[in-house]
């Protein structure tokens, strides 16, 4: 099979990419054709207004996030969002709140180690067999959580060459038989760019395995086009894509038939969530998040503990409490639906068991 050529890609009425992606929110092109595109256009970038459609009071002195992360929220998650409650699961996900400003030891700007696995711009490597590209620093939602709110996405590539260094290391090193595509998320790059970067991928003969760790397939449903599909359809190395759900209530409505699009076409899907405090700390909320995706064919991989970001110290739930929530699920779901608890070390050889 050969990979959807991007010059057929053009005709299929996907917008040509612009030379550069921004560095984080992407603003799509003007006037956007994409119905993801035009989403995202439309999500919600001030946490007054977040409130104010959810009909919660406002408050005083908001805080609209650190500089460089602001808010921002796609409809299609807000709509999965109860009205009226400060409580809510997946608001709480993504409001900014005063905690943020606190400085905690132990949480810092780079909690995973990037800097020192850098191997080339935009390549990461951490362990043996893998690397991660990170693809851009554009994502559909910020996560106040995220573990790389503060990556210096400012010195990776933007434009397709600049990518040519890090295809050119992985053509050379045959160790390397698995690529991660990450950022930010991967599937903020036009379906015209992420074929071209699969492309050239797809022509190393030893990458066997093209990964997709993206959150857009929950937060932005619409991104699933046709032209996804069909690439990773014809992609030679074998796809799979790591979503990033951790409540129960993210996979409904138009995020359970993307993620069912994607199973249907025959490509794994896997899911990896945090553990978050006030949000999926307790078995019955985890409970149903593993059995929802489990129904619709994603399988749990990951419960990740909180990666120390800077800035996410009110989300930590400890270790002890993650091991109990475990042991709760395997009591409850079969075997297959219950995720490995995790937590990367830096410098450790592979993602450390909690459990
Ligand atoms: S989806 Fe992932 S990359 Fe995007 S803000 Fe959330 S944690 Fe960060």
């Amino acid at each position: 099979m050969s990979i959807v050529p991007a010059a057929n890609l053009l005709r299929t009425a996907v917008p040509q990419a612009s030379s550069e992606e921004p560095e984080r929110d992407v603003v799509p092109e003007n006037p956007p054709t994409e119905s993801w595109q035009r989403q995202l256009a439309a999500a919600i970038r001030d946490p007054a207004e977040l409130r104010k459609r959810l009909g919660l009071p406002a408050i005083e002195a908001e805080l609209t996030g650190s500089e460089g992360f602001p808010t921002l929220v796609p409809e299609s998650f807000l709509r999965r969002m109860q009205p009226a409650n400060p409580h809510d699961p997946l608001l709480l996900q993504v409001l900014t709140g005063p905690e943020e400003s606190n400085s905690v030891a132990g949480f810092v700007a780079d909690p995973v180690g990037d800097t020192a696995a850098r191997k080339a711009p935009g390549m990461l490597q951490k362990y043996a067999g893998r690397a991660l590209l990170v693809a851009t620093g554009a994502c559909a939602v910020h996560c106040r959580y995220c573990f790389r709110r503060e990556y210096p996405y400012q010195n990776e590539p933007r434009r397709m060459d600049d990518w040519q260094p890090a295809i050119d290391a992985l053509a050379e090193d045959s160790s390397i038989t698995e690529v991660i595509l990450s950022g930010g998320d991967p599937l903020m790059l036009t379906d015209i760019r992420l074929t071209e970067l699969c492309q050239k991928l797809d022509a190393i003969p030893h990458i066997e395995r093209i990964r997709f760790h993206t959150r857009l397939p929950i937060v932005l449903p619409s991104r699933v086009t046709d032209n996804f599909i069909r690439l990773l359809k014809e992609l030679r190395a074998q796809p799979l894509v790591i979503v990033h759900a951790n409540h129960g209530n993210e996979i409904a409505d138009d995020c359970q038939q993307a993620l069912q699009r994607i199973v249907r076409a025959g490509v794994p899907v896997l899911n990896q969530a945090v553990l978050l405090r006030n949000i999926n700390n307790c078995a019955d909320a985890l409970e149903e998040l593993c059995r929802r995706l489990t129904n619709i064919g994603v399988m749990p991989y990951y419960l990740h503990q909180l990666d120390r970001i800077t800035g996410a110290a009110h989300f930590e739930v400890d270790v002890a409490t993650g091991r109990r929530l475990i042991t709760e699920l395997a009591a409850r779901l079969p075997g297959y639906a219950v995720p490995k608890f995790v937590q990367e070390i830096p410098g450790q050889p592979n993602k450390t068991s909690l459990f």
